[in-house]
């Protein structure tokens, strides 16, 4: 079943600290239910993606984002023969780093780290929870989890240059990801490009002829389900033409994957590693519907009037309780202050923050500056 340019389980490069094998679960497969059972995974229904606790329970959390992605990255995963198991558990920890807040909050975040020559990412901070932010074990802190997951949360999204990321050197800085880590990132847009098109016109920020003008791919098919099913309610009509959308994305991702695959001899994971390119990626007419849906997006979705509340929320609940723990270290919980001992108060603080969900900071702002 496995393609010979997959990621094989058993060449894994293993764990950190070594584990009697599972006798029916493989370290994949493993991996993703550690994954799955993790307190900061669990922590992703109370983190906003686009639209926070405000809207109505329908719109998606980073949780049901996540799920989203890991449904259509294994779809995709199993017709180009990768490995499975891999890919759910990149899908399903692919945004575990997200602090609180979405978008908005990683950007406060990281201006508050610069102001202190640090910087906040993400992944960075997702390999910083699996590693060690997670207790859950006896004999070891994190998750230890297998190398090809933790090399998969680093570079499934984007390069890091050994030179600048030095702690990152034995993640193969200078080779490409294996196939199942390439794919999580472009899951993850086709997933929050047509979920973030149906929550905004649920949340009645995108109107159904604003978006029928700004993305003549959906447009297209919005005709189809009107010719197909005249009477059907526009959002019945609505929910055909997004369905397309995504069906098209997945297959084209595929189709154009495996062509690459094929025109450039990949015969082996080596293969991958070595190629100069990341070889999962859409045929050049669906990168281009996908810019415009990406656009039309941030033209008139992420930065909306409506969400604008949101975002003065993030920068003065954030900002403002980043400040007073770089002044007061003594008001943080007593594991925090002990590792402030070790490094930078401002990555302690920065880490506690990320960690949270919007309700909890929330009531630390209540509790601290309210
Ligand atoms: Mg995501």
């Amino acid at each position: 079943m496995l393609a010979d340019y997959a990621v094989r389980v058993e060449q894994s490069r293993g764990r950190r600290y070594s584990e009697p094998a599972h006798s029916y679960r493989n370290d994949f497969e493993r991996d993703r239910d550690r994954i799955i059972h993790a307190r900061a995974f669990r922590r992703l229904q109370s983190k906003t993606q686009v639209f926070t606790r405000r809207y109505s329970d329908h719109f998606r959390s980073r949780l049901t984002h996540t799920i989203e992605v890991a449904q259509i990255a294994r779809t995709i995963a199993a017709q180009l023969g990768l490995n499975v198991d891999l890919v759910e558990a990149l899908a399903l920890v692919h945004d575990l780093g997200h602090p609180p807040f979405g978008h908005s909050g990683e950007k406060v975040l990281d201006a508050a780290m610069r102001k202190h020559g640090l910087f906040f990412d993400h992944n960075l901070h997702a390999l910083r929870i699996v590693e060690d932010f997670e207790l859950r074990y006896a004999a070891f802190r994190g998750l230890n989890l297998t190398f090809e997951v933790r090399e998969g949360i680093i570079k499934h999204s984007r390069d890091y240059d050994v030179a600048q990321f030095p702690q990152l050197a034995e993640y193969l800085l200078d080779q490409k990801p294996p196939l199942e880590a390439q794919l999580i990132d472009l899951a993850d847009e086709i997933a929050y490009n047509t979920a973030d098109l149906d929550d905004g016109y649920e949340a009645h920020l995108l109107t159904l002829e604003k978006i029928r003008e700004g993305i003549p791919v959906f447009e297209r098919f919005y005709q189809v389900a009107e010719k197909t099913h005249p009477d059907a309610l526009e959002k019945l009509k609505f929910n055909e033409a997004i369905k397309s959308v995504l069906n098209r994305f997945a297959d084209d991702l595929i189709r154009h994957t495996r062509e690459k695959i094929a025109a450039e001899g990949i015969r082996s994971l080596e293969d991958v590693r070595r190629d100069a390119r990341r070889l999962v990626q859409f045929g050049a007419e669906v990168e281009h519907e996908r810019m415009q849906a990406k656009e039309f997006l941030h033209a008139n979705l992420y930065f909306s009037p409506a969400l604008g509340s949101e975002k003065q929320d993030a920068e003065k609940v954030i900002g403002e309780l980043f400040d007073f723990w770089m002044t007061r270290p003594g008001d943080l919980p007593p594991t925090y202050q002990e590792k402030a001992e070790v490094e930078p108060l401002a990555r302690v603080v920065c880490d506690y923050i990320a960690g949270m969900t919007d309700n909890y900071i929330y009531e630390q702002y209540e509790k601290y500056l309210g």
